[in-house]
């Protein structure tokens, strides 16, 4: 019997569960997927906005201004990659710039520090390589770049080391209240089983309509809209030094044209509803769009550069805001519903109200006097040359380039494939230690990173996935009998 079941695995309830690890409290993480931080936490623009965007008096304001604030300190502690390069709001026109003022005013109410209203004059000098015809921008010096799965994945590890437990490839699909408790069924590859809990938490982000029904009928719809992207290699990182928006729209912040916290440049997103949930597939008349737009920004990109396309899907509901808050019969079951933009840059914030909401209704919070909220990666990039050989010299992996592009070696594959939260996939490893992140998108290091989970785990090659369960990349030998090239 766990004191709270936390339903889903993304930026909300890696951040809820690393913020309940500070206290004596017996918690589980479910997740219907194969690793932590794959639903629209691995698919967005990595953006922590600086809050100018959200009504004052929303819950989206309040969150998006604390958040802000939590994740840089956040990435310090446990050493996520983010930069704080600040973003700017670009106007094209004198009707663009009576929205800047407006947004300008609107991020002054919400408490969004050193806002600024810069001249044509003052943005070029910030940004030599955009387009000249712009009147003016918004410059927000608060906004940063971060790594999304990144973040939730080392929330995530945190709270494992402080003592949570996750369970991956295990979804809810159906909740039954007694008196005092929940009884959670979820269902594994090989069964379903009940998992029981004095509290609910309902993370579970494009499907937490579904979830949510599970207990009473939702008065809420999660409608999945579809956001395109570019991104390109660290050759086209250095276009622009800030994050630059184009002034919003009724349908979101536009496309965006920005550095990544690894120093690659991205580009999106569009907006428009997904054929379903799990529809994640890119469109040419998506991505055409996201271009065209994009060089209103920008007209110099080279999009020979470009690495990856993808698109994430966000939770719109038919309320503007995010939905937070116990369910109406039940005040131990509790929603964090519709976190769209900017979700990820509120969830820390949200994660701190979220256990405040479970003391009010009962759940008794001790501090865990031995909580340890720290975490070091190791980055080779970091180490002096002296360090760098000691190191070798102590595990000569470390010395074993398996990624070229990334410079990733196969010390670090088998640190993270240990890691508190394991990473048994390709793709996995990837989120954890950029293995096939960069140019060549591991068409060179996925064999190798193969054969190292499947020596590391134990389990035979073929039995190593790419992302997902039924992802197989290797079905057998294709000379069975014959002479084996090994
Ligand atoms: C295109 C796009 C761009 C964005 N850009 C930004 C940005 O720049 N800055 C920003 O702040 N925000 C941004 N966002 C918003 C941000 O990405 C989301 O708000 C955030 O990732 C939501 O996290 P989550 O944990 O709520 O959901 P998710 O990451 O989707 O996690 C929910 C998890 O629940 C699991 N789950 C679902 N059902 C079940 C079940 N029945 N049983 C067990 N597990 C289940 C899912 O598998 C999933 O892993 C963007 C979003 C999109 C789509």
């Amino acid at each position: 019997m766990y004191d709270v079941i936390i339903i889903g695995a993304g930026v909300c309830g890696a951040s809820i569960a690393r913020e309940l690890s500070k206290y004596e409290v017996n918690v589980a993480v479910v997740e219907k997927n194969n690793d932590l931080a794959s639903g629209t936490t691995k698919a967005n623009s990595g953006i922590v906005h600086a809050g100018y965007d959200p009504e004052p008096g929303t819950l989206m304001a309040k969150y998006n201004v604390e958040g802000n604030k939590l994740i840089e300190v956040l990435c310090k502690d446990l050493d996520v990659p983010y930069k704080k390069v600040g973003s700017l709001v670009l106007a094209f026109d004198e009707k663009d710039l009576l929205h800047l003022q407006k947004l300008y005013e609107r991020g002054v109410e919400n408490g969004v520090p050193g806002l600024k209203l810069l001249t044509k004059e003052e943005v070029l000098e910030k940004e030599p390589s955009i387009n000249k015809e712009i009147h003016g921008a918004l410059y927000a010096p608060s906004a940063g770049v971060v790594g999304p799965y990144e973040l939730a994945i080392a929330l995530m590890d945190n709270a494992v080391e402080n003592g949570t437990k996750v369970f991956l490839n295990h979804e809810v699909v159906n909740i039954h209240q007694e008196q005092d408790k929940f009884k959670v069924e979820v269902k594994t590859a090989k069964e379903t089983k009940v998992m029981e809990a004095r509290y609910v938490i309902n993370a579970a982000g494009l499907h937490a309509d579904d979830v949510y029904n599970m207990i009473e009928p939702t008065d809420f719809h999660i409608i999945a809209n579809k956001g395109q992207y570019y991104l390109l290699d660290q050759a086209q990182g250095g276009l622009v030094s800030h994050v630059i928006f184009q002034c919003p729209t009724a349908k979101g912040k536009g496309v965006l044209v920005s550095p990544t916290a690894h120093g690659n440049l991205i580009i999106g997103p569009d907006a428009a509803d997904a054929s379903a949930k799990h529809d994640v597939a890119t469109s040419q008349g998506g991505l055409d769009y996201v271009r065209q737009m994009a060089a209103l920004t920008c007209s110099n990109i080279v999009y020979r550069d470009n690495i990856r396309n993808f698109s994430g899907n966000r939770a719109l509901t038919n309320r503007d805001e995010f939905i937070i808050g116990p369910a109406k019969t039940n005040a131990h079951f509790i929603n964090v519903a519709g976190i769209k933009s900017p979700g990820l840059t509120s969830a820390p914030a949200i994660a701190v109200d979220i256990v405040k909401m479970l003391e009010d209704s009962g759940l008794s919070l001790a501090a865990k006097a031995e909580f340890k909220g720290t975490r070091k990666v190791k980055s080779l990039e970091k180490l002096t040359k002296e360090e760098l050989q000691a190191l070798i010299k102590e595990n000569p992996a470390y010395g074993r380039i398996i990624c070229r592009c990334e410079k990733i070696t196969e010390g670090e594959i088998v640190e993270a494939i240990h890691s508190p939260v394991p990473a048994t996939t390709v793709e996995a490893v990837k989120r954890r230690v950029r293995a096939g992140a960069g140019r060549c998108q591991g068409g060179f290091c996925s064999p190798k990173v193969v054969e190292i989970i499947a020596r590391e785990l134990n389990i035979p090659l073929e039995a190593v996935r790419q992302e997902d369960l039924d992802s197989y990349i290797l079905i057998g030998k294709t000379n069975k009998g014959g002479v084996d090239h090994e």
